[in-house]
C-alpha cells in the first residue's frame, strides 16, 4: 500500500528540518528520510564540531599569553582523545535533540536514502516503500569534493574524516584557500602540528577584501602557519606512517596527514532528479525559483543543495520560508543580499557587504576607512599580533556597504553590524555612535578621516 503525505523531506539537515517542523506547524502531514545522522553538514560533520575544535585549539594562546599577565602555566598538555570523545558526546546530544524536536512536531522520521520517482513519488531503498507526496523538498545539502585523481588521492582525507581521526597529526599538509582550509589550518597549529598550507591561487580566501586576504595571511605566518601559494598538491606517495606531498612546483612536502579543503559540491547525484525533469543550474546545484521552486512545480529545493549560500542560517531561512509560502499561505522570498559571514580561522574574519574592488565597481565614489591596530591584550601578553577593521562607504549616499574584520571576536562583531547595515546606516550613524571604551570595536565609531578616497573618472 502507497502511504500519502502532503510534504516528504529529502535530507534532515538545518534546512529540511526546519522546513518540517515548521510545515508540520502549519497542519501539514510530514516525512522526512536520512540516509546517515540527523542534524546534517553543520550538526553532525561542519559548524559545530569546527567550532568546538576551534576553542580547543585556542588554548594554546590563552596559556601562552597567560605569562605576561602573572600566571605561570606549567606544560600543558593535550589529549586528543579526549576531546573528540567529548566532542562526539555533544554532537549525539544535539542529534537526539533534533530527532525529538521533529518527533514533538508530528514529523515522522525514516532513516533511509530517498529517491523521487517521479513529481509526487518517493521511493524508500531501505523497504522499497512508495510514498505520495503532495510536495517534495530536496535538502540533500553537498559533500566534500577532492579536485582531479591526483596520484595516492586514496590517502587524502576531507573535513569528513578529520572529525573522526584516532590520533592528532603532528605534520599536516592542507590543501585549499578557503573556509575550510584556513580553519582547519589554524585548528591543527593550535593543538600543536606543524601546519603547511598550500593554495593554487595568488593568495587565500579569493572572493574576500584584499585587505583582510593579506592581513590573515601574514596573522597565520606569525602563528607558525606556512603558507604555500601559486601550486597545487601533484601527487602523494605513503612512505610507512608518512606521507611525501609532491607539488607542482616540483617541492615535496612531509606530513603525516594529508586533508584536501577544495570544495563542497551539491548532493544531488543518484535521487532521480533528471528522471522527475528536475533541472540542475550551471553551477551544478538545483536551480530554483525566489521560492526556491525546482523546474518541476511540486518538487523545491533549500540549501546547499542548491549552491546559493552555502551557509547554515541561509539554508534554515530557505527551509522556513518554504514551509510559510507552501503550507502557511505566506509566499515568502529570502532576501540572499548582506549576508553576515565568519572565517573561524585564528584570528577570526567576520564580514558582510562589499568587498573594496567591488564597491568600485559599482559606485561613482568610495571611501575606506581602515585601521590597523594591537590589540590591548597583546600589550601584557606580548603576543606579535594586529587587529584589522576596514569600512567601506559608498562616497554619495554615505551608506556603509561593506564591512571587514579580522581579530579576537569578529564573529561575534560582524554579526552586530549585521543588522546596522541591514537597515542601511550610514557613516554618518556609525559617527554618532557613542565609542565603548576600552573595546576593539570601539574603533569602528571613531574613524573620522577616510584612509583613501576613490573617485571614478567618467572614462572608467
Ligand atoms: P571554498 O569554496 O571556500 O574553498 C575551496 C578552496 O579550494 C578554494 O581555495 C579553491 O581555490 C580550492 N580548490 C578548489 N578546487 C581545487 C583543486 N582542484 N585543486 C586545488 N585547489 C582547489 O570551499 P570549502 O571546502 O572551504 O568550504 C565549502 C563551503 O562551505 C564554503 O564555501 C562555505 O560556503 C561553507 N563553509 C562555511 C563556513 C563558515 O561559515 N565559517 C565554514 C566552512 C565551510 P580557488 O579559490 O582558486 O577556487
Amino acid at each position: 500500500m502507497t502511504e500519502e503525505v502532503d510534504l516528504f523531506v529529502i535530507g534532515a539537515g538545518s534546512g529540511g528540518v526546519r522546513a518540517a517542523r515548521i510545515a508540520a506547524g502549519h497542519g501539514a502531514r510530514v516525512m522526512v528520510a536520512e540516509e546517515y545522522r540527523v542534524g546534517g553538514t553543520c550538526v553532525i560533520r561542519g559548524c559545530v564540531p569546527k567550532k568546538l575544535l576551534v576553542y580547543a585549539s585556542r588554548f594554546s594562546h590563552e596559556f601562552e599569553d597567560a605569562a605576561g599577565f602573572g600566571w605561570t602555566v606549567q606544560h600543558p598538555v593535550f589529549d586528543w582523545t579526549t576531546l573528540i570523545a567529548n566532542k562526539d558526546r555533544e554532537i549525539d546530544r544535539l542529534e537526539a535533540a533534533y530527532n525529538s524536536t521533529l518527533s514533538k512536531a508530528g514529523v515522522t522520521i525514516v532513516k533511509s536514502r530517498a529517491v523521487i520517482e517521479d513529481a509526487n513519488t518517493v521511493r524508500l531503498l531501505a523497504d522499497e516503500r512508495r510514498i505520495r507526496a503532495k510536495h517534495i523538498l530536496v535538502a540533500t545539502g553537498g559533500a566534500p569534493g577532492l579536485g582531479e585523481k591526483i596520484p595516492g588521492i586514496e590517502h587524502v582525507i576531507s573535513s569528513n574524516e578529520a572529525f573522526h581521526l584516532t590520533k592528532m597529526p603532528r605534520h599536516v599538509l592542507v590543501q585549499g584557500g578557503g573556509y575550510i582550509a584556513v580553519e582547519f589550518a589554524g585548528i591543527f597549529a593550535g593543538l600543536g602540528a606543524q601546519v603547511t598550507l598550500v593554495y593554487r591561487g595568488e593568495n587565500i580566501l579569493r572572493g574576500f577584501d584584499d585587505d583582510v586576504r593579506h592581513h590573515l595571511r601574514i596573522e597565520m605566518e606569525k602563528r607558525g602557519i606556512k603558507v604555500i601559494t601559486g601550486c597545487t598538491v601533484a601527487a602523494v606517495e605513503q612512505h610507512g606512517t608518512h606521507f611525501s606531498a609532491r607539488l607542482s612546483s616540483g617541492n615535496a612536502v612531509t606530513a603525516d596527514q594529508v586533508m584536501f579543503a577544495t570544495g563542497r559540491n551539491p548532493n544531488v547525484a543518484g535521487l532521480g532528479l533528471e528522471a522527475a525533469g528536475v533541472r540542475l543550474a550551471k553551477n551544478g546545484g538545483i536551480a530554483v525559483n525566489e521560492f526556491s521552486q525546482t523546474s518541476v512545480p511540486s518538487i523545491y529545493a533549500v540549501g546547499d543543495v542548491t549552491n546559493r549560500i552555502n551557509l547554515t542560517p541561509v539554508a534554515i531561512r530557505e527551509g522556513h520560508a518554504f514551509a510559510d509560502t507552501v503550507f502557511g499561505g505566506k509566499p515568502t522570498r529570502v532576501d540572499h543580499s548582506n549576508v553576515a559571514t565568519a572565517v573561524f580561522s585564528e584570528p577570526e574574519v567576520g564580514v558582510i557587504g562589499l568587498t573594496e574592488t567591488q564597491a568600485r565597481d559599482q559606485f561613482m565614489k568610495v571611501d575606506i576607512f581602515k585601521t590597523q591596530f594591537r590589540p590591548m591584550k597583546a600589550t601584557l601578553s606580548g603576543r606579535d599580533t594586529a587587529i584589522l577593521l576596514k569600512l567601506v562607504v559608498d562616497g554619495e549616499s554615505d551608506r556603509v556597504v561593506g564591512i571587514h574584520l579580522v581579530g579576537e571576536a569578529a564573529a561575534e562583531m560582524i554579526q552586530m553590524l549585521g543588522i546596522a547595515v541591514k537597515m542601511g546606516a550610514t557613516k554618518a550613524d556609525f559617527d554618532a555612535t557613542m565609542a565603548l571604551h576600552p573595546t576593539a570595536a570601539e574603533e569602528l565609531v571613531t574613524m573620522r578621516k577616510p584612509t583613501v578616497s576613490h573617485i571614478r573618472r567618467a572614462a572608467e
